[in-house]
């Protein structure tokens, strides 16, 4: 059973960070990029069908360099297993004792896998499941075959996912629909504390009493546009967040054509860019520092962006033009907390069901629906979240034909 950590001694030193081994080859990279959006791929062959891993240059049987990355079948059986007492590793040492053992998968190749505790002794059945490790590779993790209500707290298995129950979680607009969905959402998935950012407070708004009435709730002025602001909620909060959902956003219907002079875009820019990177500027180095703070350590950074960020959508051009810029940003601070270990969850929606798409048909994304998929990816440990049916159709045409997307955007 998972339990609550204990209070952190202020006088302890907090562990530095180490880090899995994380060298990979460029082709190794296909797995993490299916890993990143919690797809479980291996390489295929095109010619003779096999399924092989790891990765490599030409088919182990047929020689073919036509191999393409394709889902495949979880299934398989332990083979063999072995618990490491010692290791080399210094991330291996910090976690030690760990179960490790051999999967033959179902669709042909034999794997070194993770062991969840729960995975009975060999021979037996599993689920594999390809996750993402703290230095953000790609590896593999065998599961029981069957779902079981308490298996994210397995212990090794949290090492790779960002499971917001018993974590500090802080929400950075509580005003928006979206905002109060995800509070909700994560006091369901029994995160310890949630403090919920609302700009403007002398303005009470629509579900500030429900906000309030939670109690694992604590509500803070919070404005990214302000600079000082950001630095002193920071201050204050910031060696404690383990888990930061960036959801402030501004979101006005225009182009360019449609609207004279700047002001609308740049206040798109000042909250959507410049207020993630305030947020990055004053609460990326704390969360940095707390990477292994034992099982209480900084986790997960979310940004939500938008389906936009991939294409712009001139009915709402400035709009995209500022999540595009948010995503690039995004990268960067991805970049600069692996080494902490500390994963960054980018989010791209669709249509949100909200005040500024009204205009738009169906389907659009509801932002309860919205949130469960957040507090998901955190528990299953992806990287990249493309939440609903409008953006997984976008990914697949973006993925397919960039020039494409962007021509069906603007018709
Ligand atoms: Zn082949």
């Amino acid at each position: 059973m998972l339990e609550r950590p204990k209070r952190k001694n202020p006088v302890l030193r907090t562990r530095l960070p180490t880090l899995p081994p994380a060298a990979r080859s460029r082709i190794a990279l296909g797995l993490t990029a299916a890993a990143a959006l919690g797809r479980f791929e291996l390489q295929q062959c095109r010619a003779c069908g096999s399924v092989q891993y790891p990765p490599r240059e030409a088919c182990r049987k047929c020689l073919s360099t036509q191999l393409a990355w394709r889902a495949q079948p979880r299934g398989g059986e332990l083979l063999s297993e072995t618990v490491l007492h010692h290791s080399n590793d210094l991330f291996f040492r910090e976690r030690l004792p760990w179960r490790l053992g051999l999967v033959r998968l179902d669709c042909g190749p034999t794997v070194v896998a993770h062991l969840h505790e729960r995975v009975p002794a060999a021979p037996s059945r599993v689920n594999v499941d390809v996750k993402l490790d703290r230095a953000g590779q790609a590896v593999m993790v065998a599961l029981p075959s069957e779902e079981n209500a308490n298996m994210a707290e397995d212990r090794q298995l949290r090492e790779f996912t960002c499971d917001p129950r018993f974590r500090k979680v802080l929400v950075t607009d509580g005003k928006s629909l979206l905002g109060q969905s995800l509070v909700h959402a994560f006091a369901k998935a029994q995160a310890e504390l949630i403090w919920v950012g609302y700009a403007e407070p002398w303005k009470k708004f629509a579900g500030f009493a429900e906000l309030k009435a939670l109690p694992q709730v604590t509500l803070l002025p919070l404005d990214v546009t302000d600079s000082k602001n950001v630095r002193e909620v920071a201050g204050e909060i910031g060696g404690k967040v383990d888990i930061l959902v960036n959801n402030a956003e501004l979101h006005r219907t225009y182009g360019i054509a449609n609207r004279p002079g700047i002001d609308t875009a740049r206040a798109e820019m000042d909250v959507n860019y410049f207020g993630l990177l305030r947020l990055a500027q004053e609460f990326g180095p704390p969360m940095r520092s707390r990477g292994a703070d034992g099982l209480a350590s900084a986790v997960a950074w979310v940004n939500v962006l938008s389906i936009y960020a991939l294409a712009n959508f001139p009915a709402h051009g400035t709009f995209s033009a500022s999540k595009a810029a948010a995503c690039s940003l995004a990268q960067c601070l991805r970049a600069e907390m692996r080494p902490a270990g500390v994963r960054v969850i980018d989010v791209f929606p669709g249509p949100i069901d909200d005040e500024w798409n009204q205009l738009l048909p169906p389907p659009k994304l509801a932002p309860a629906t919205l949130a469960a998929a957040v507090v998901k990816a955190l528990q299953e440990g992806v990287e990249d979240l493309y939440p609903g049916d409008v953006a997984q159709e976008w990914l697949a045409r973006w993925r397919d034909n960039p020039k494409a997307l962007e021509r069906e955007m603007s018709a």
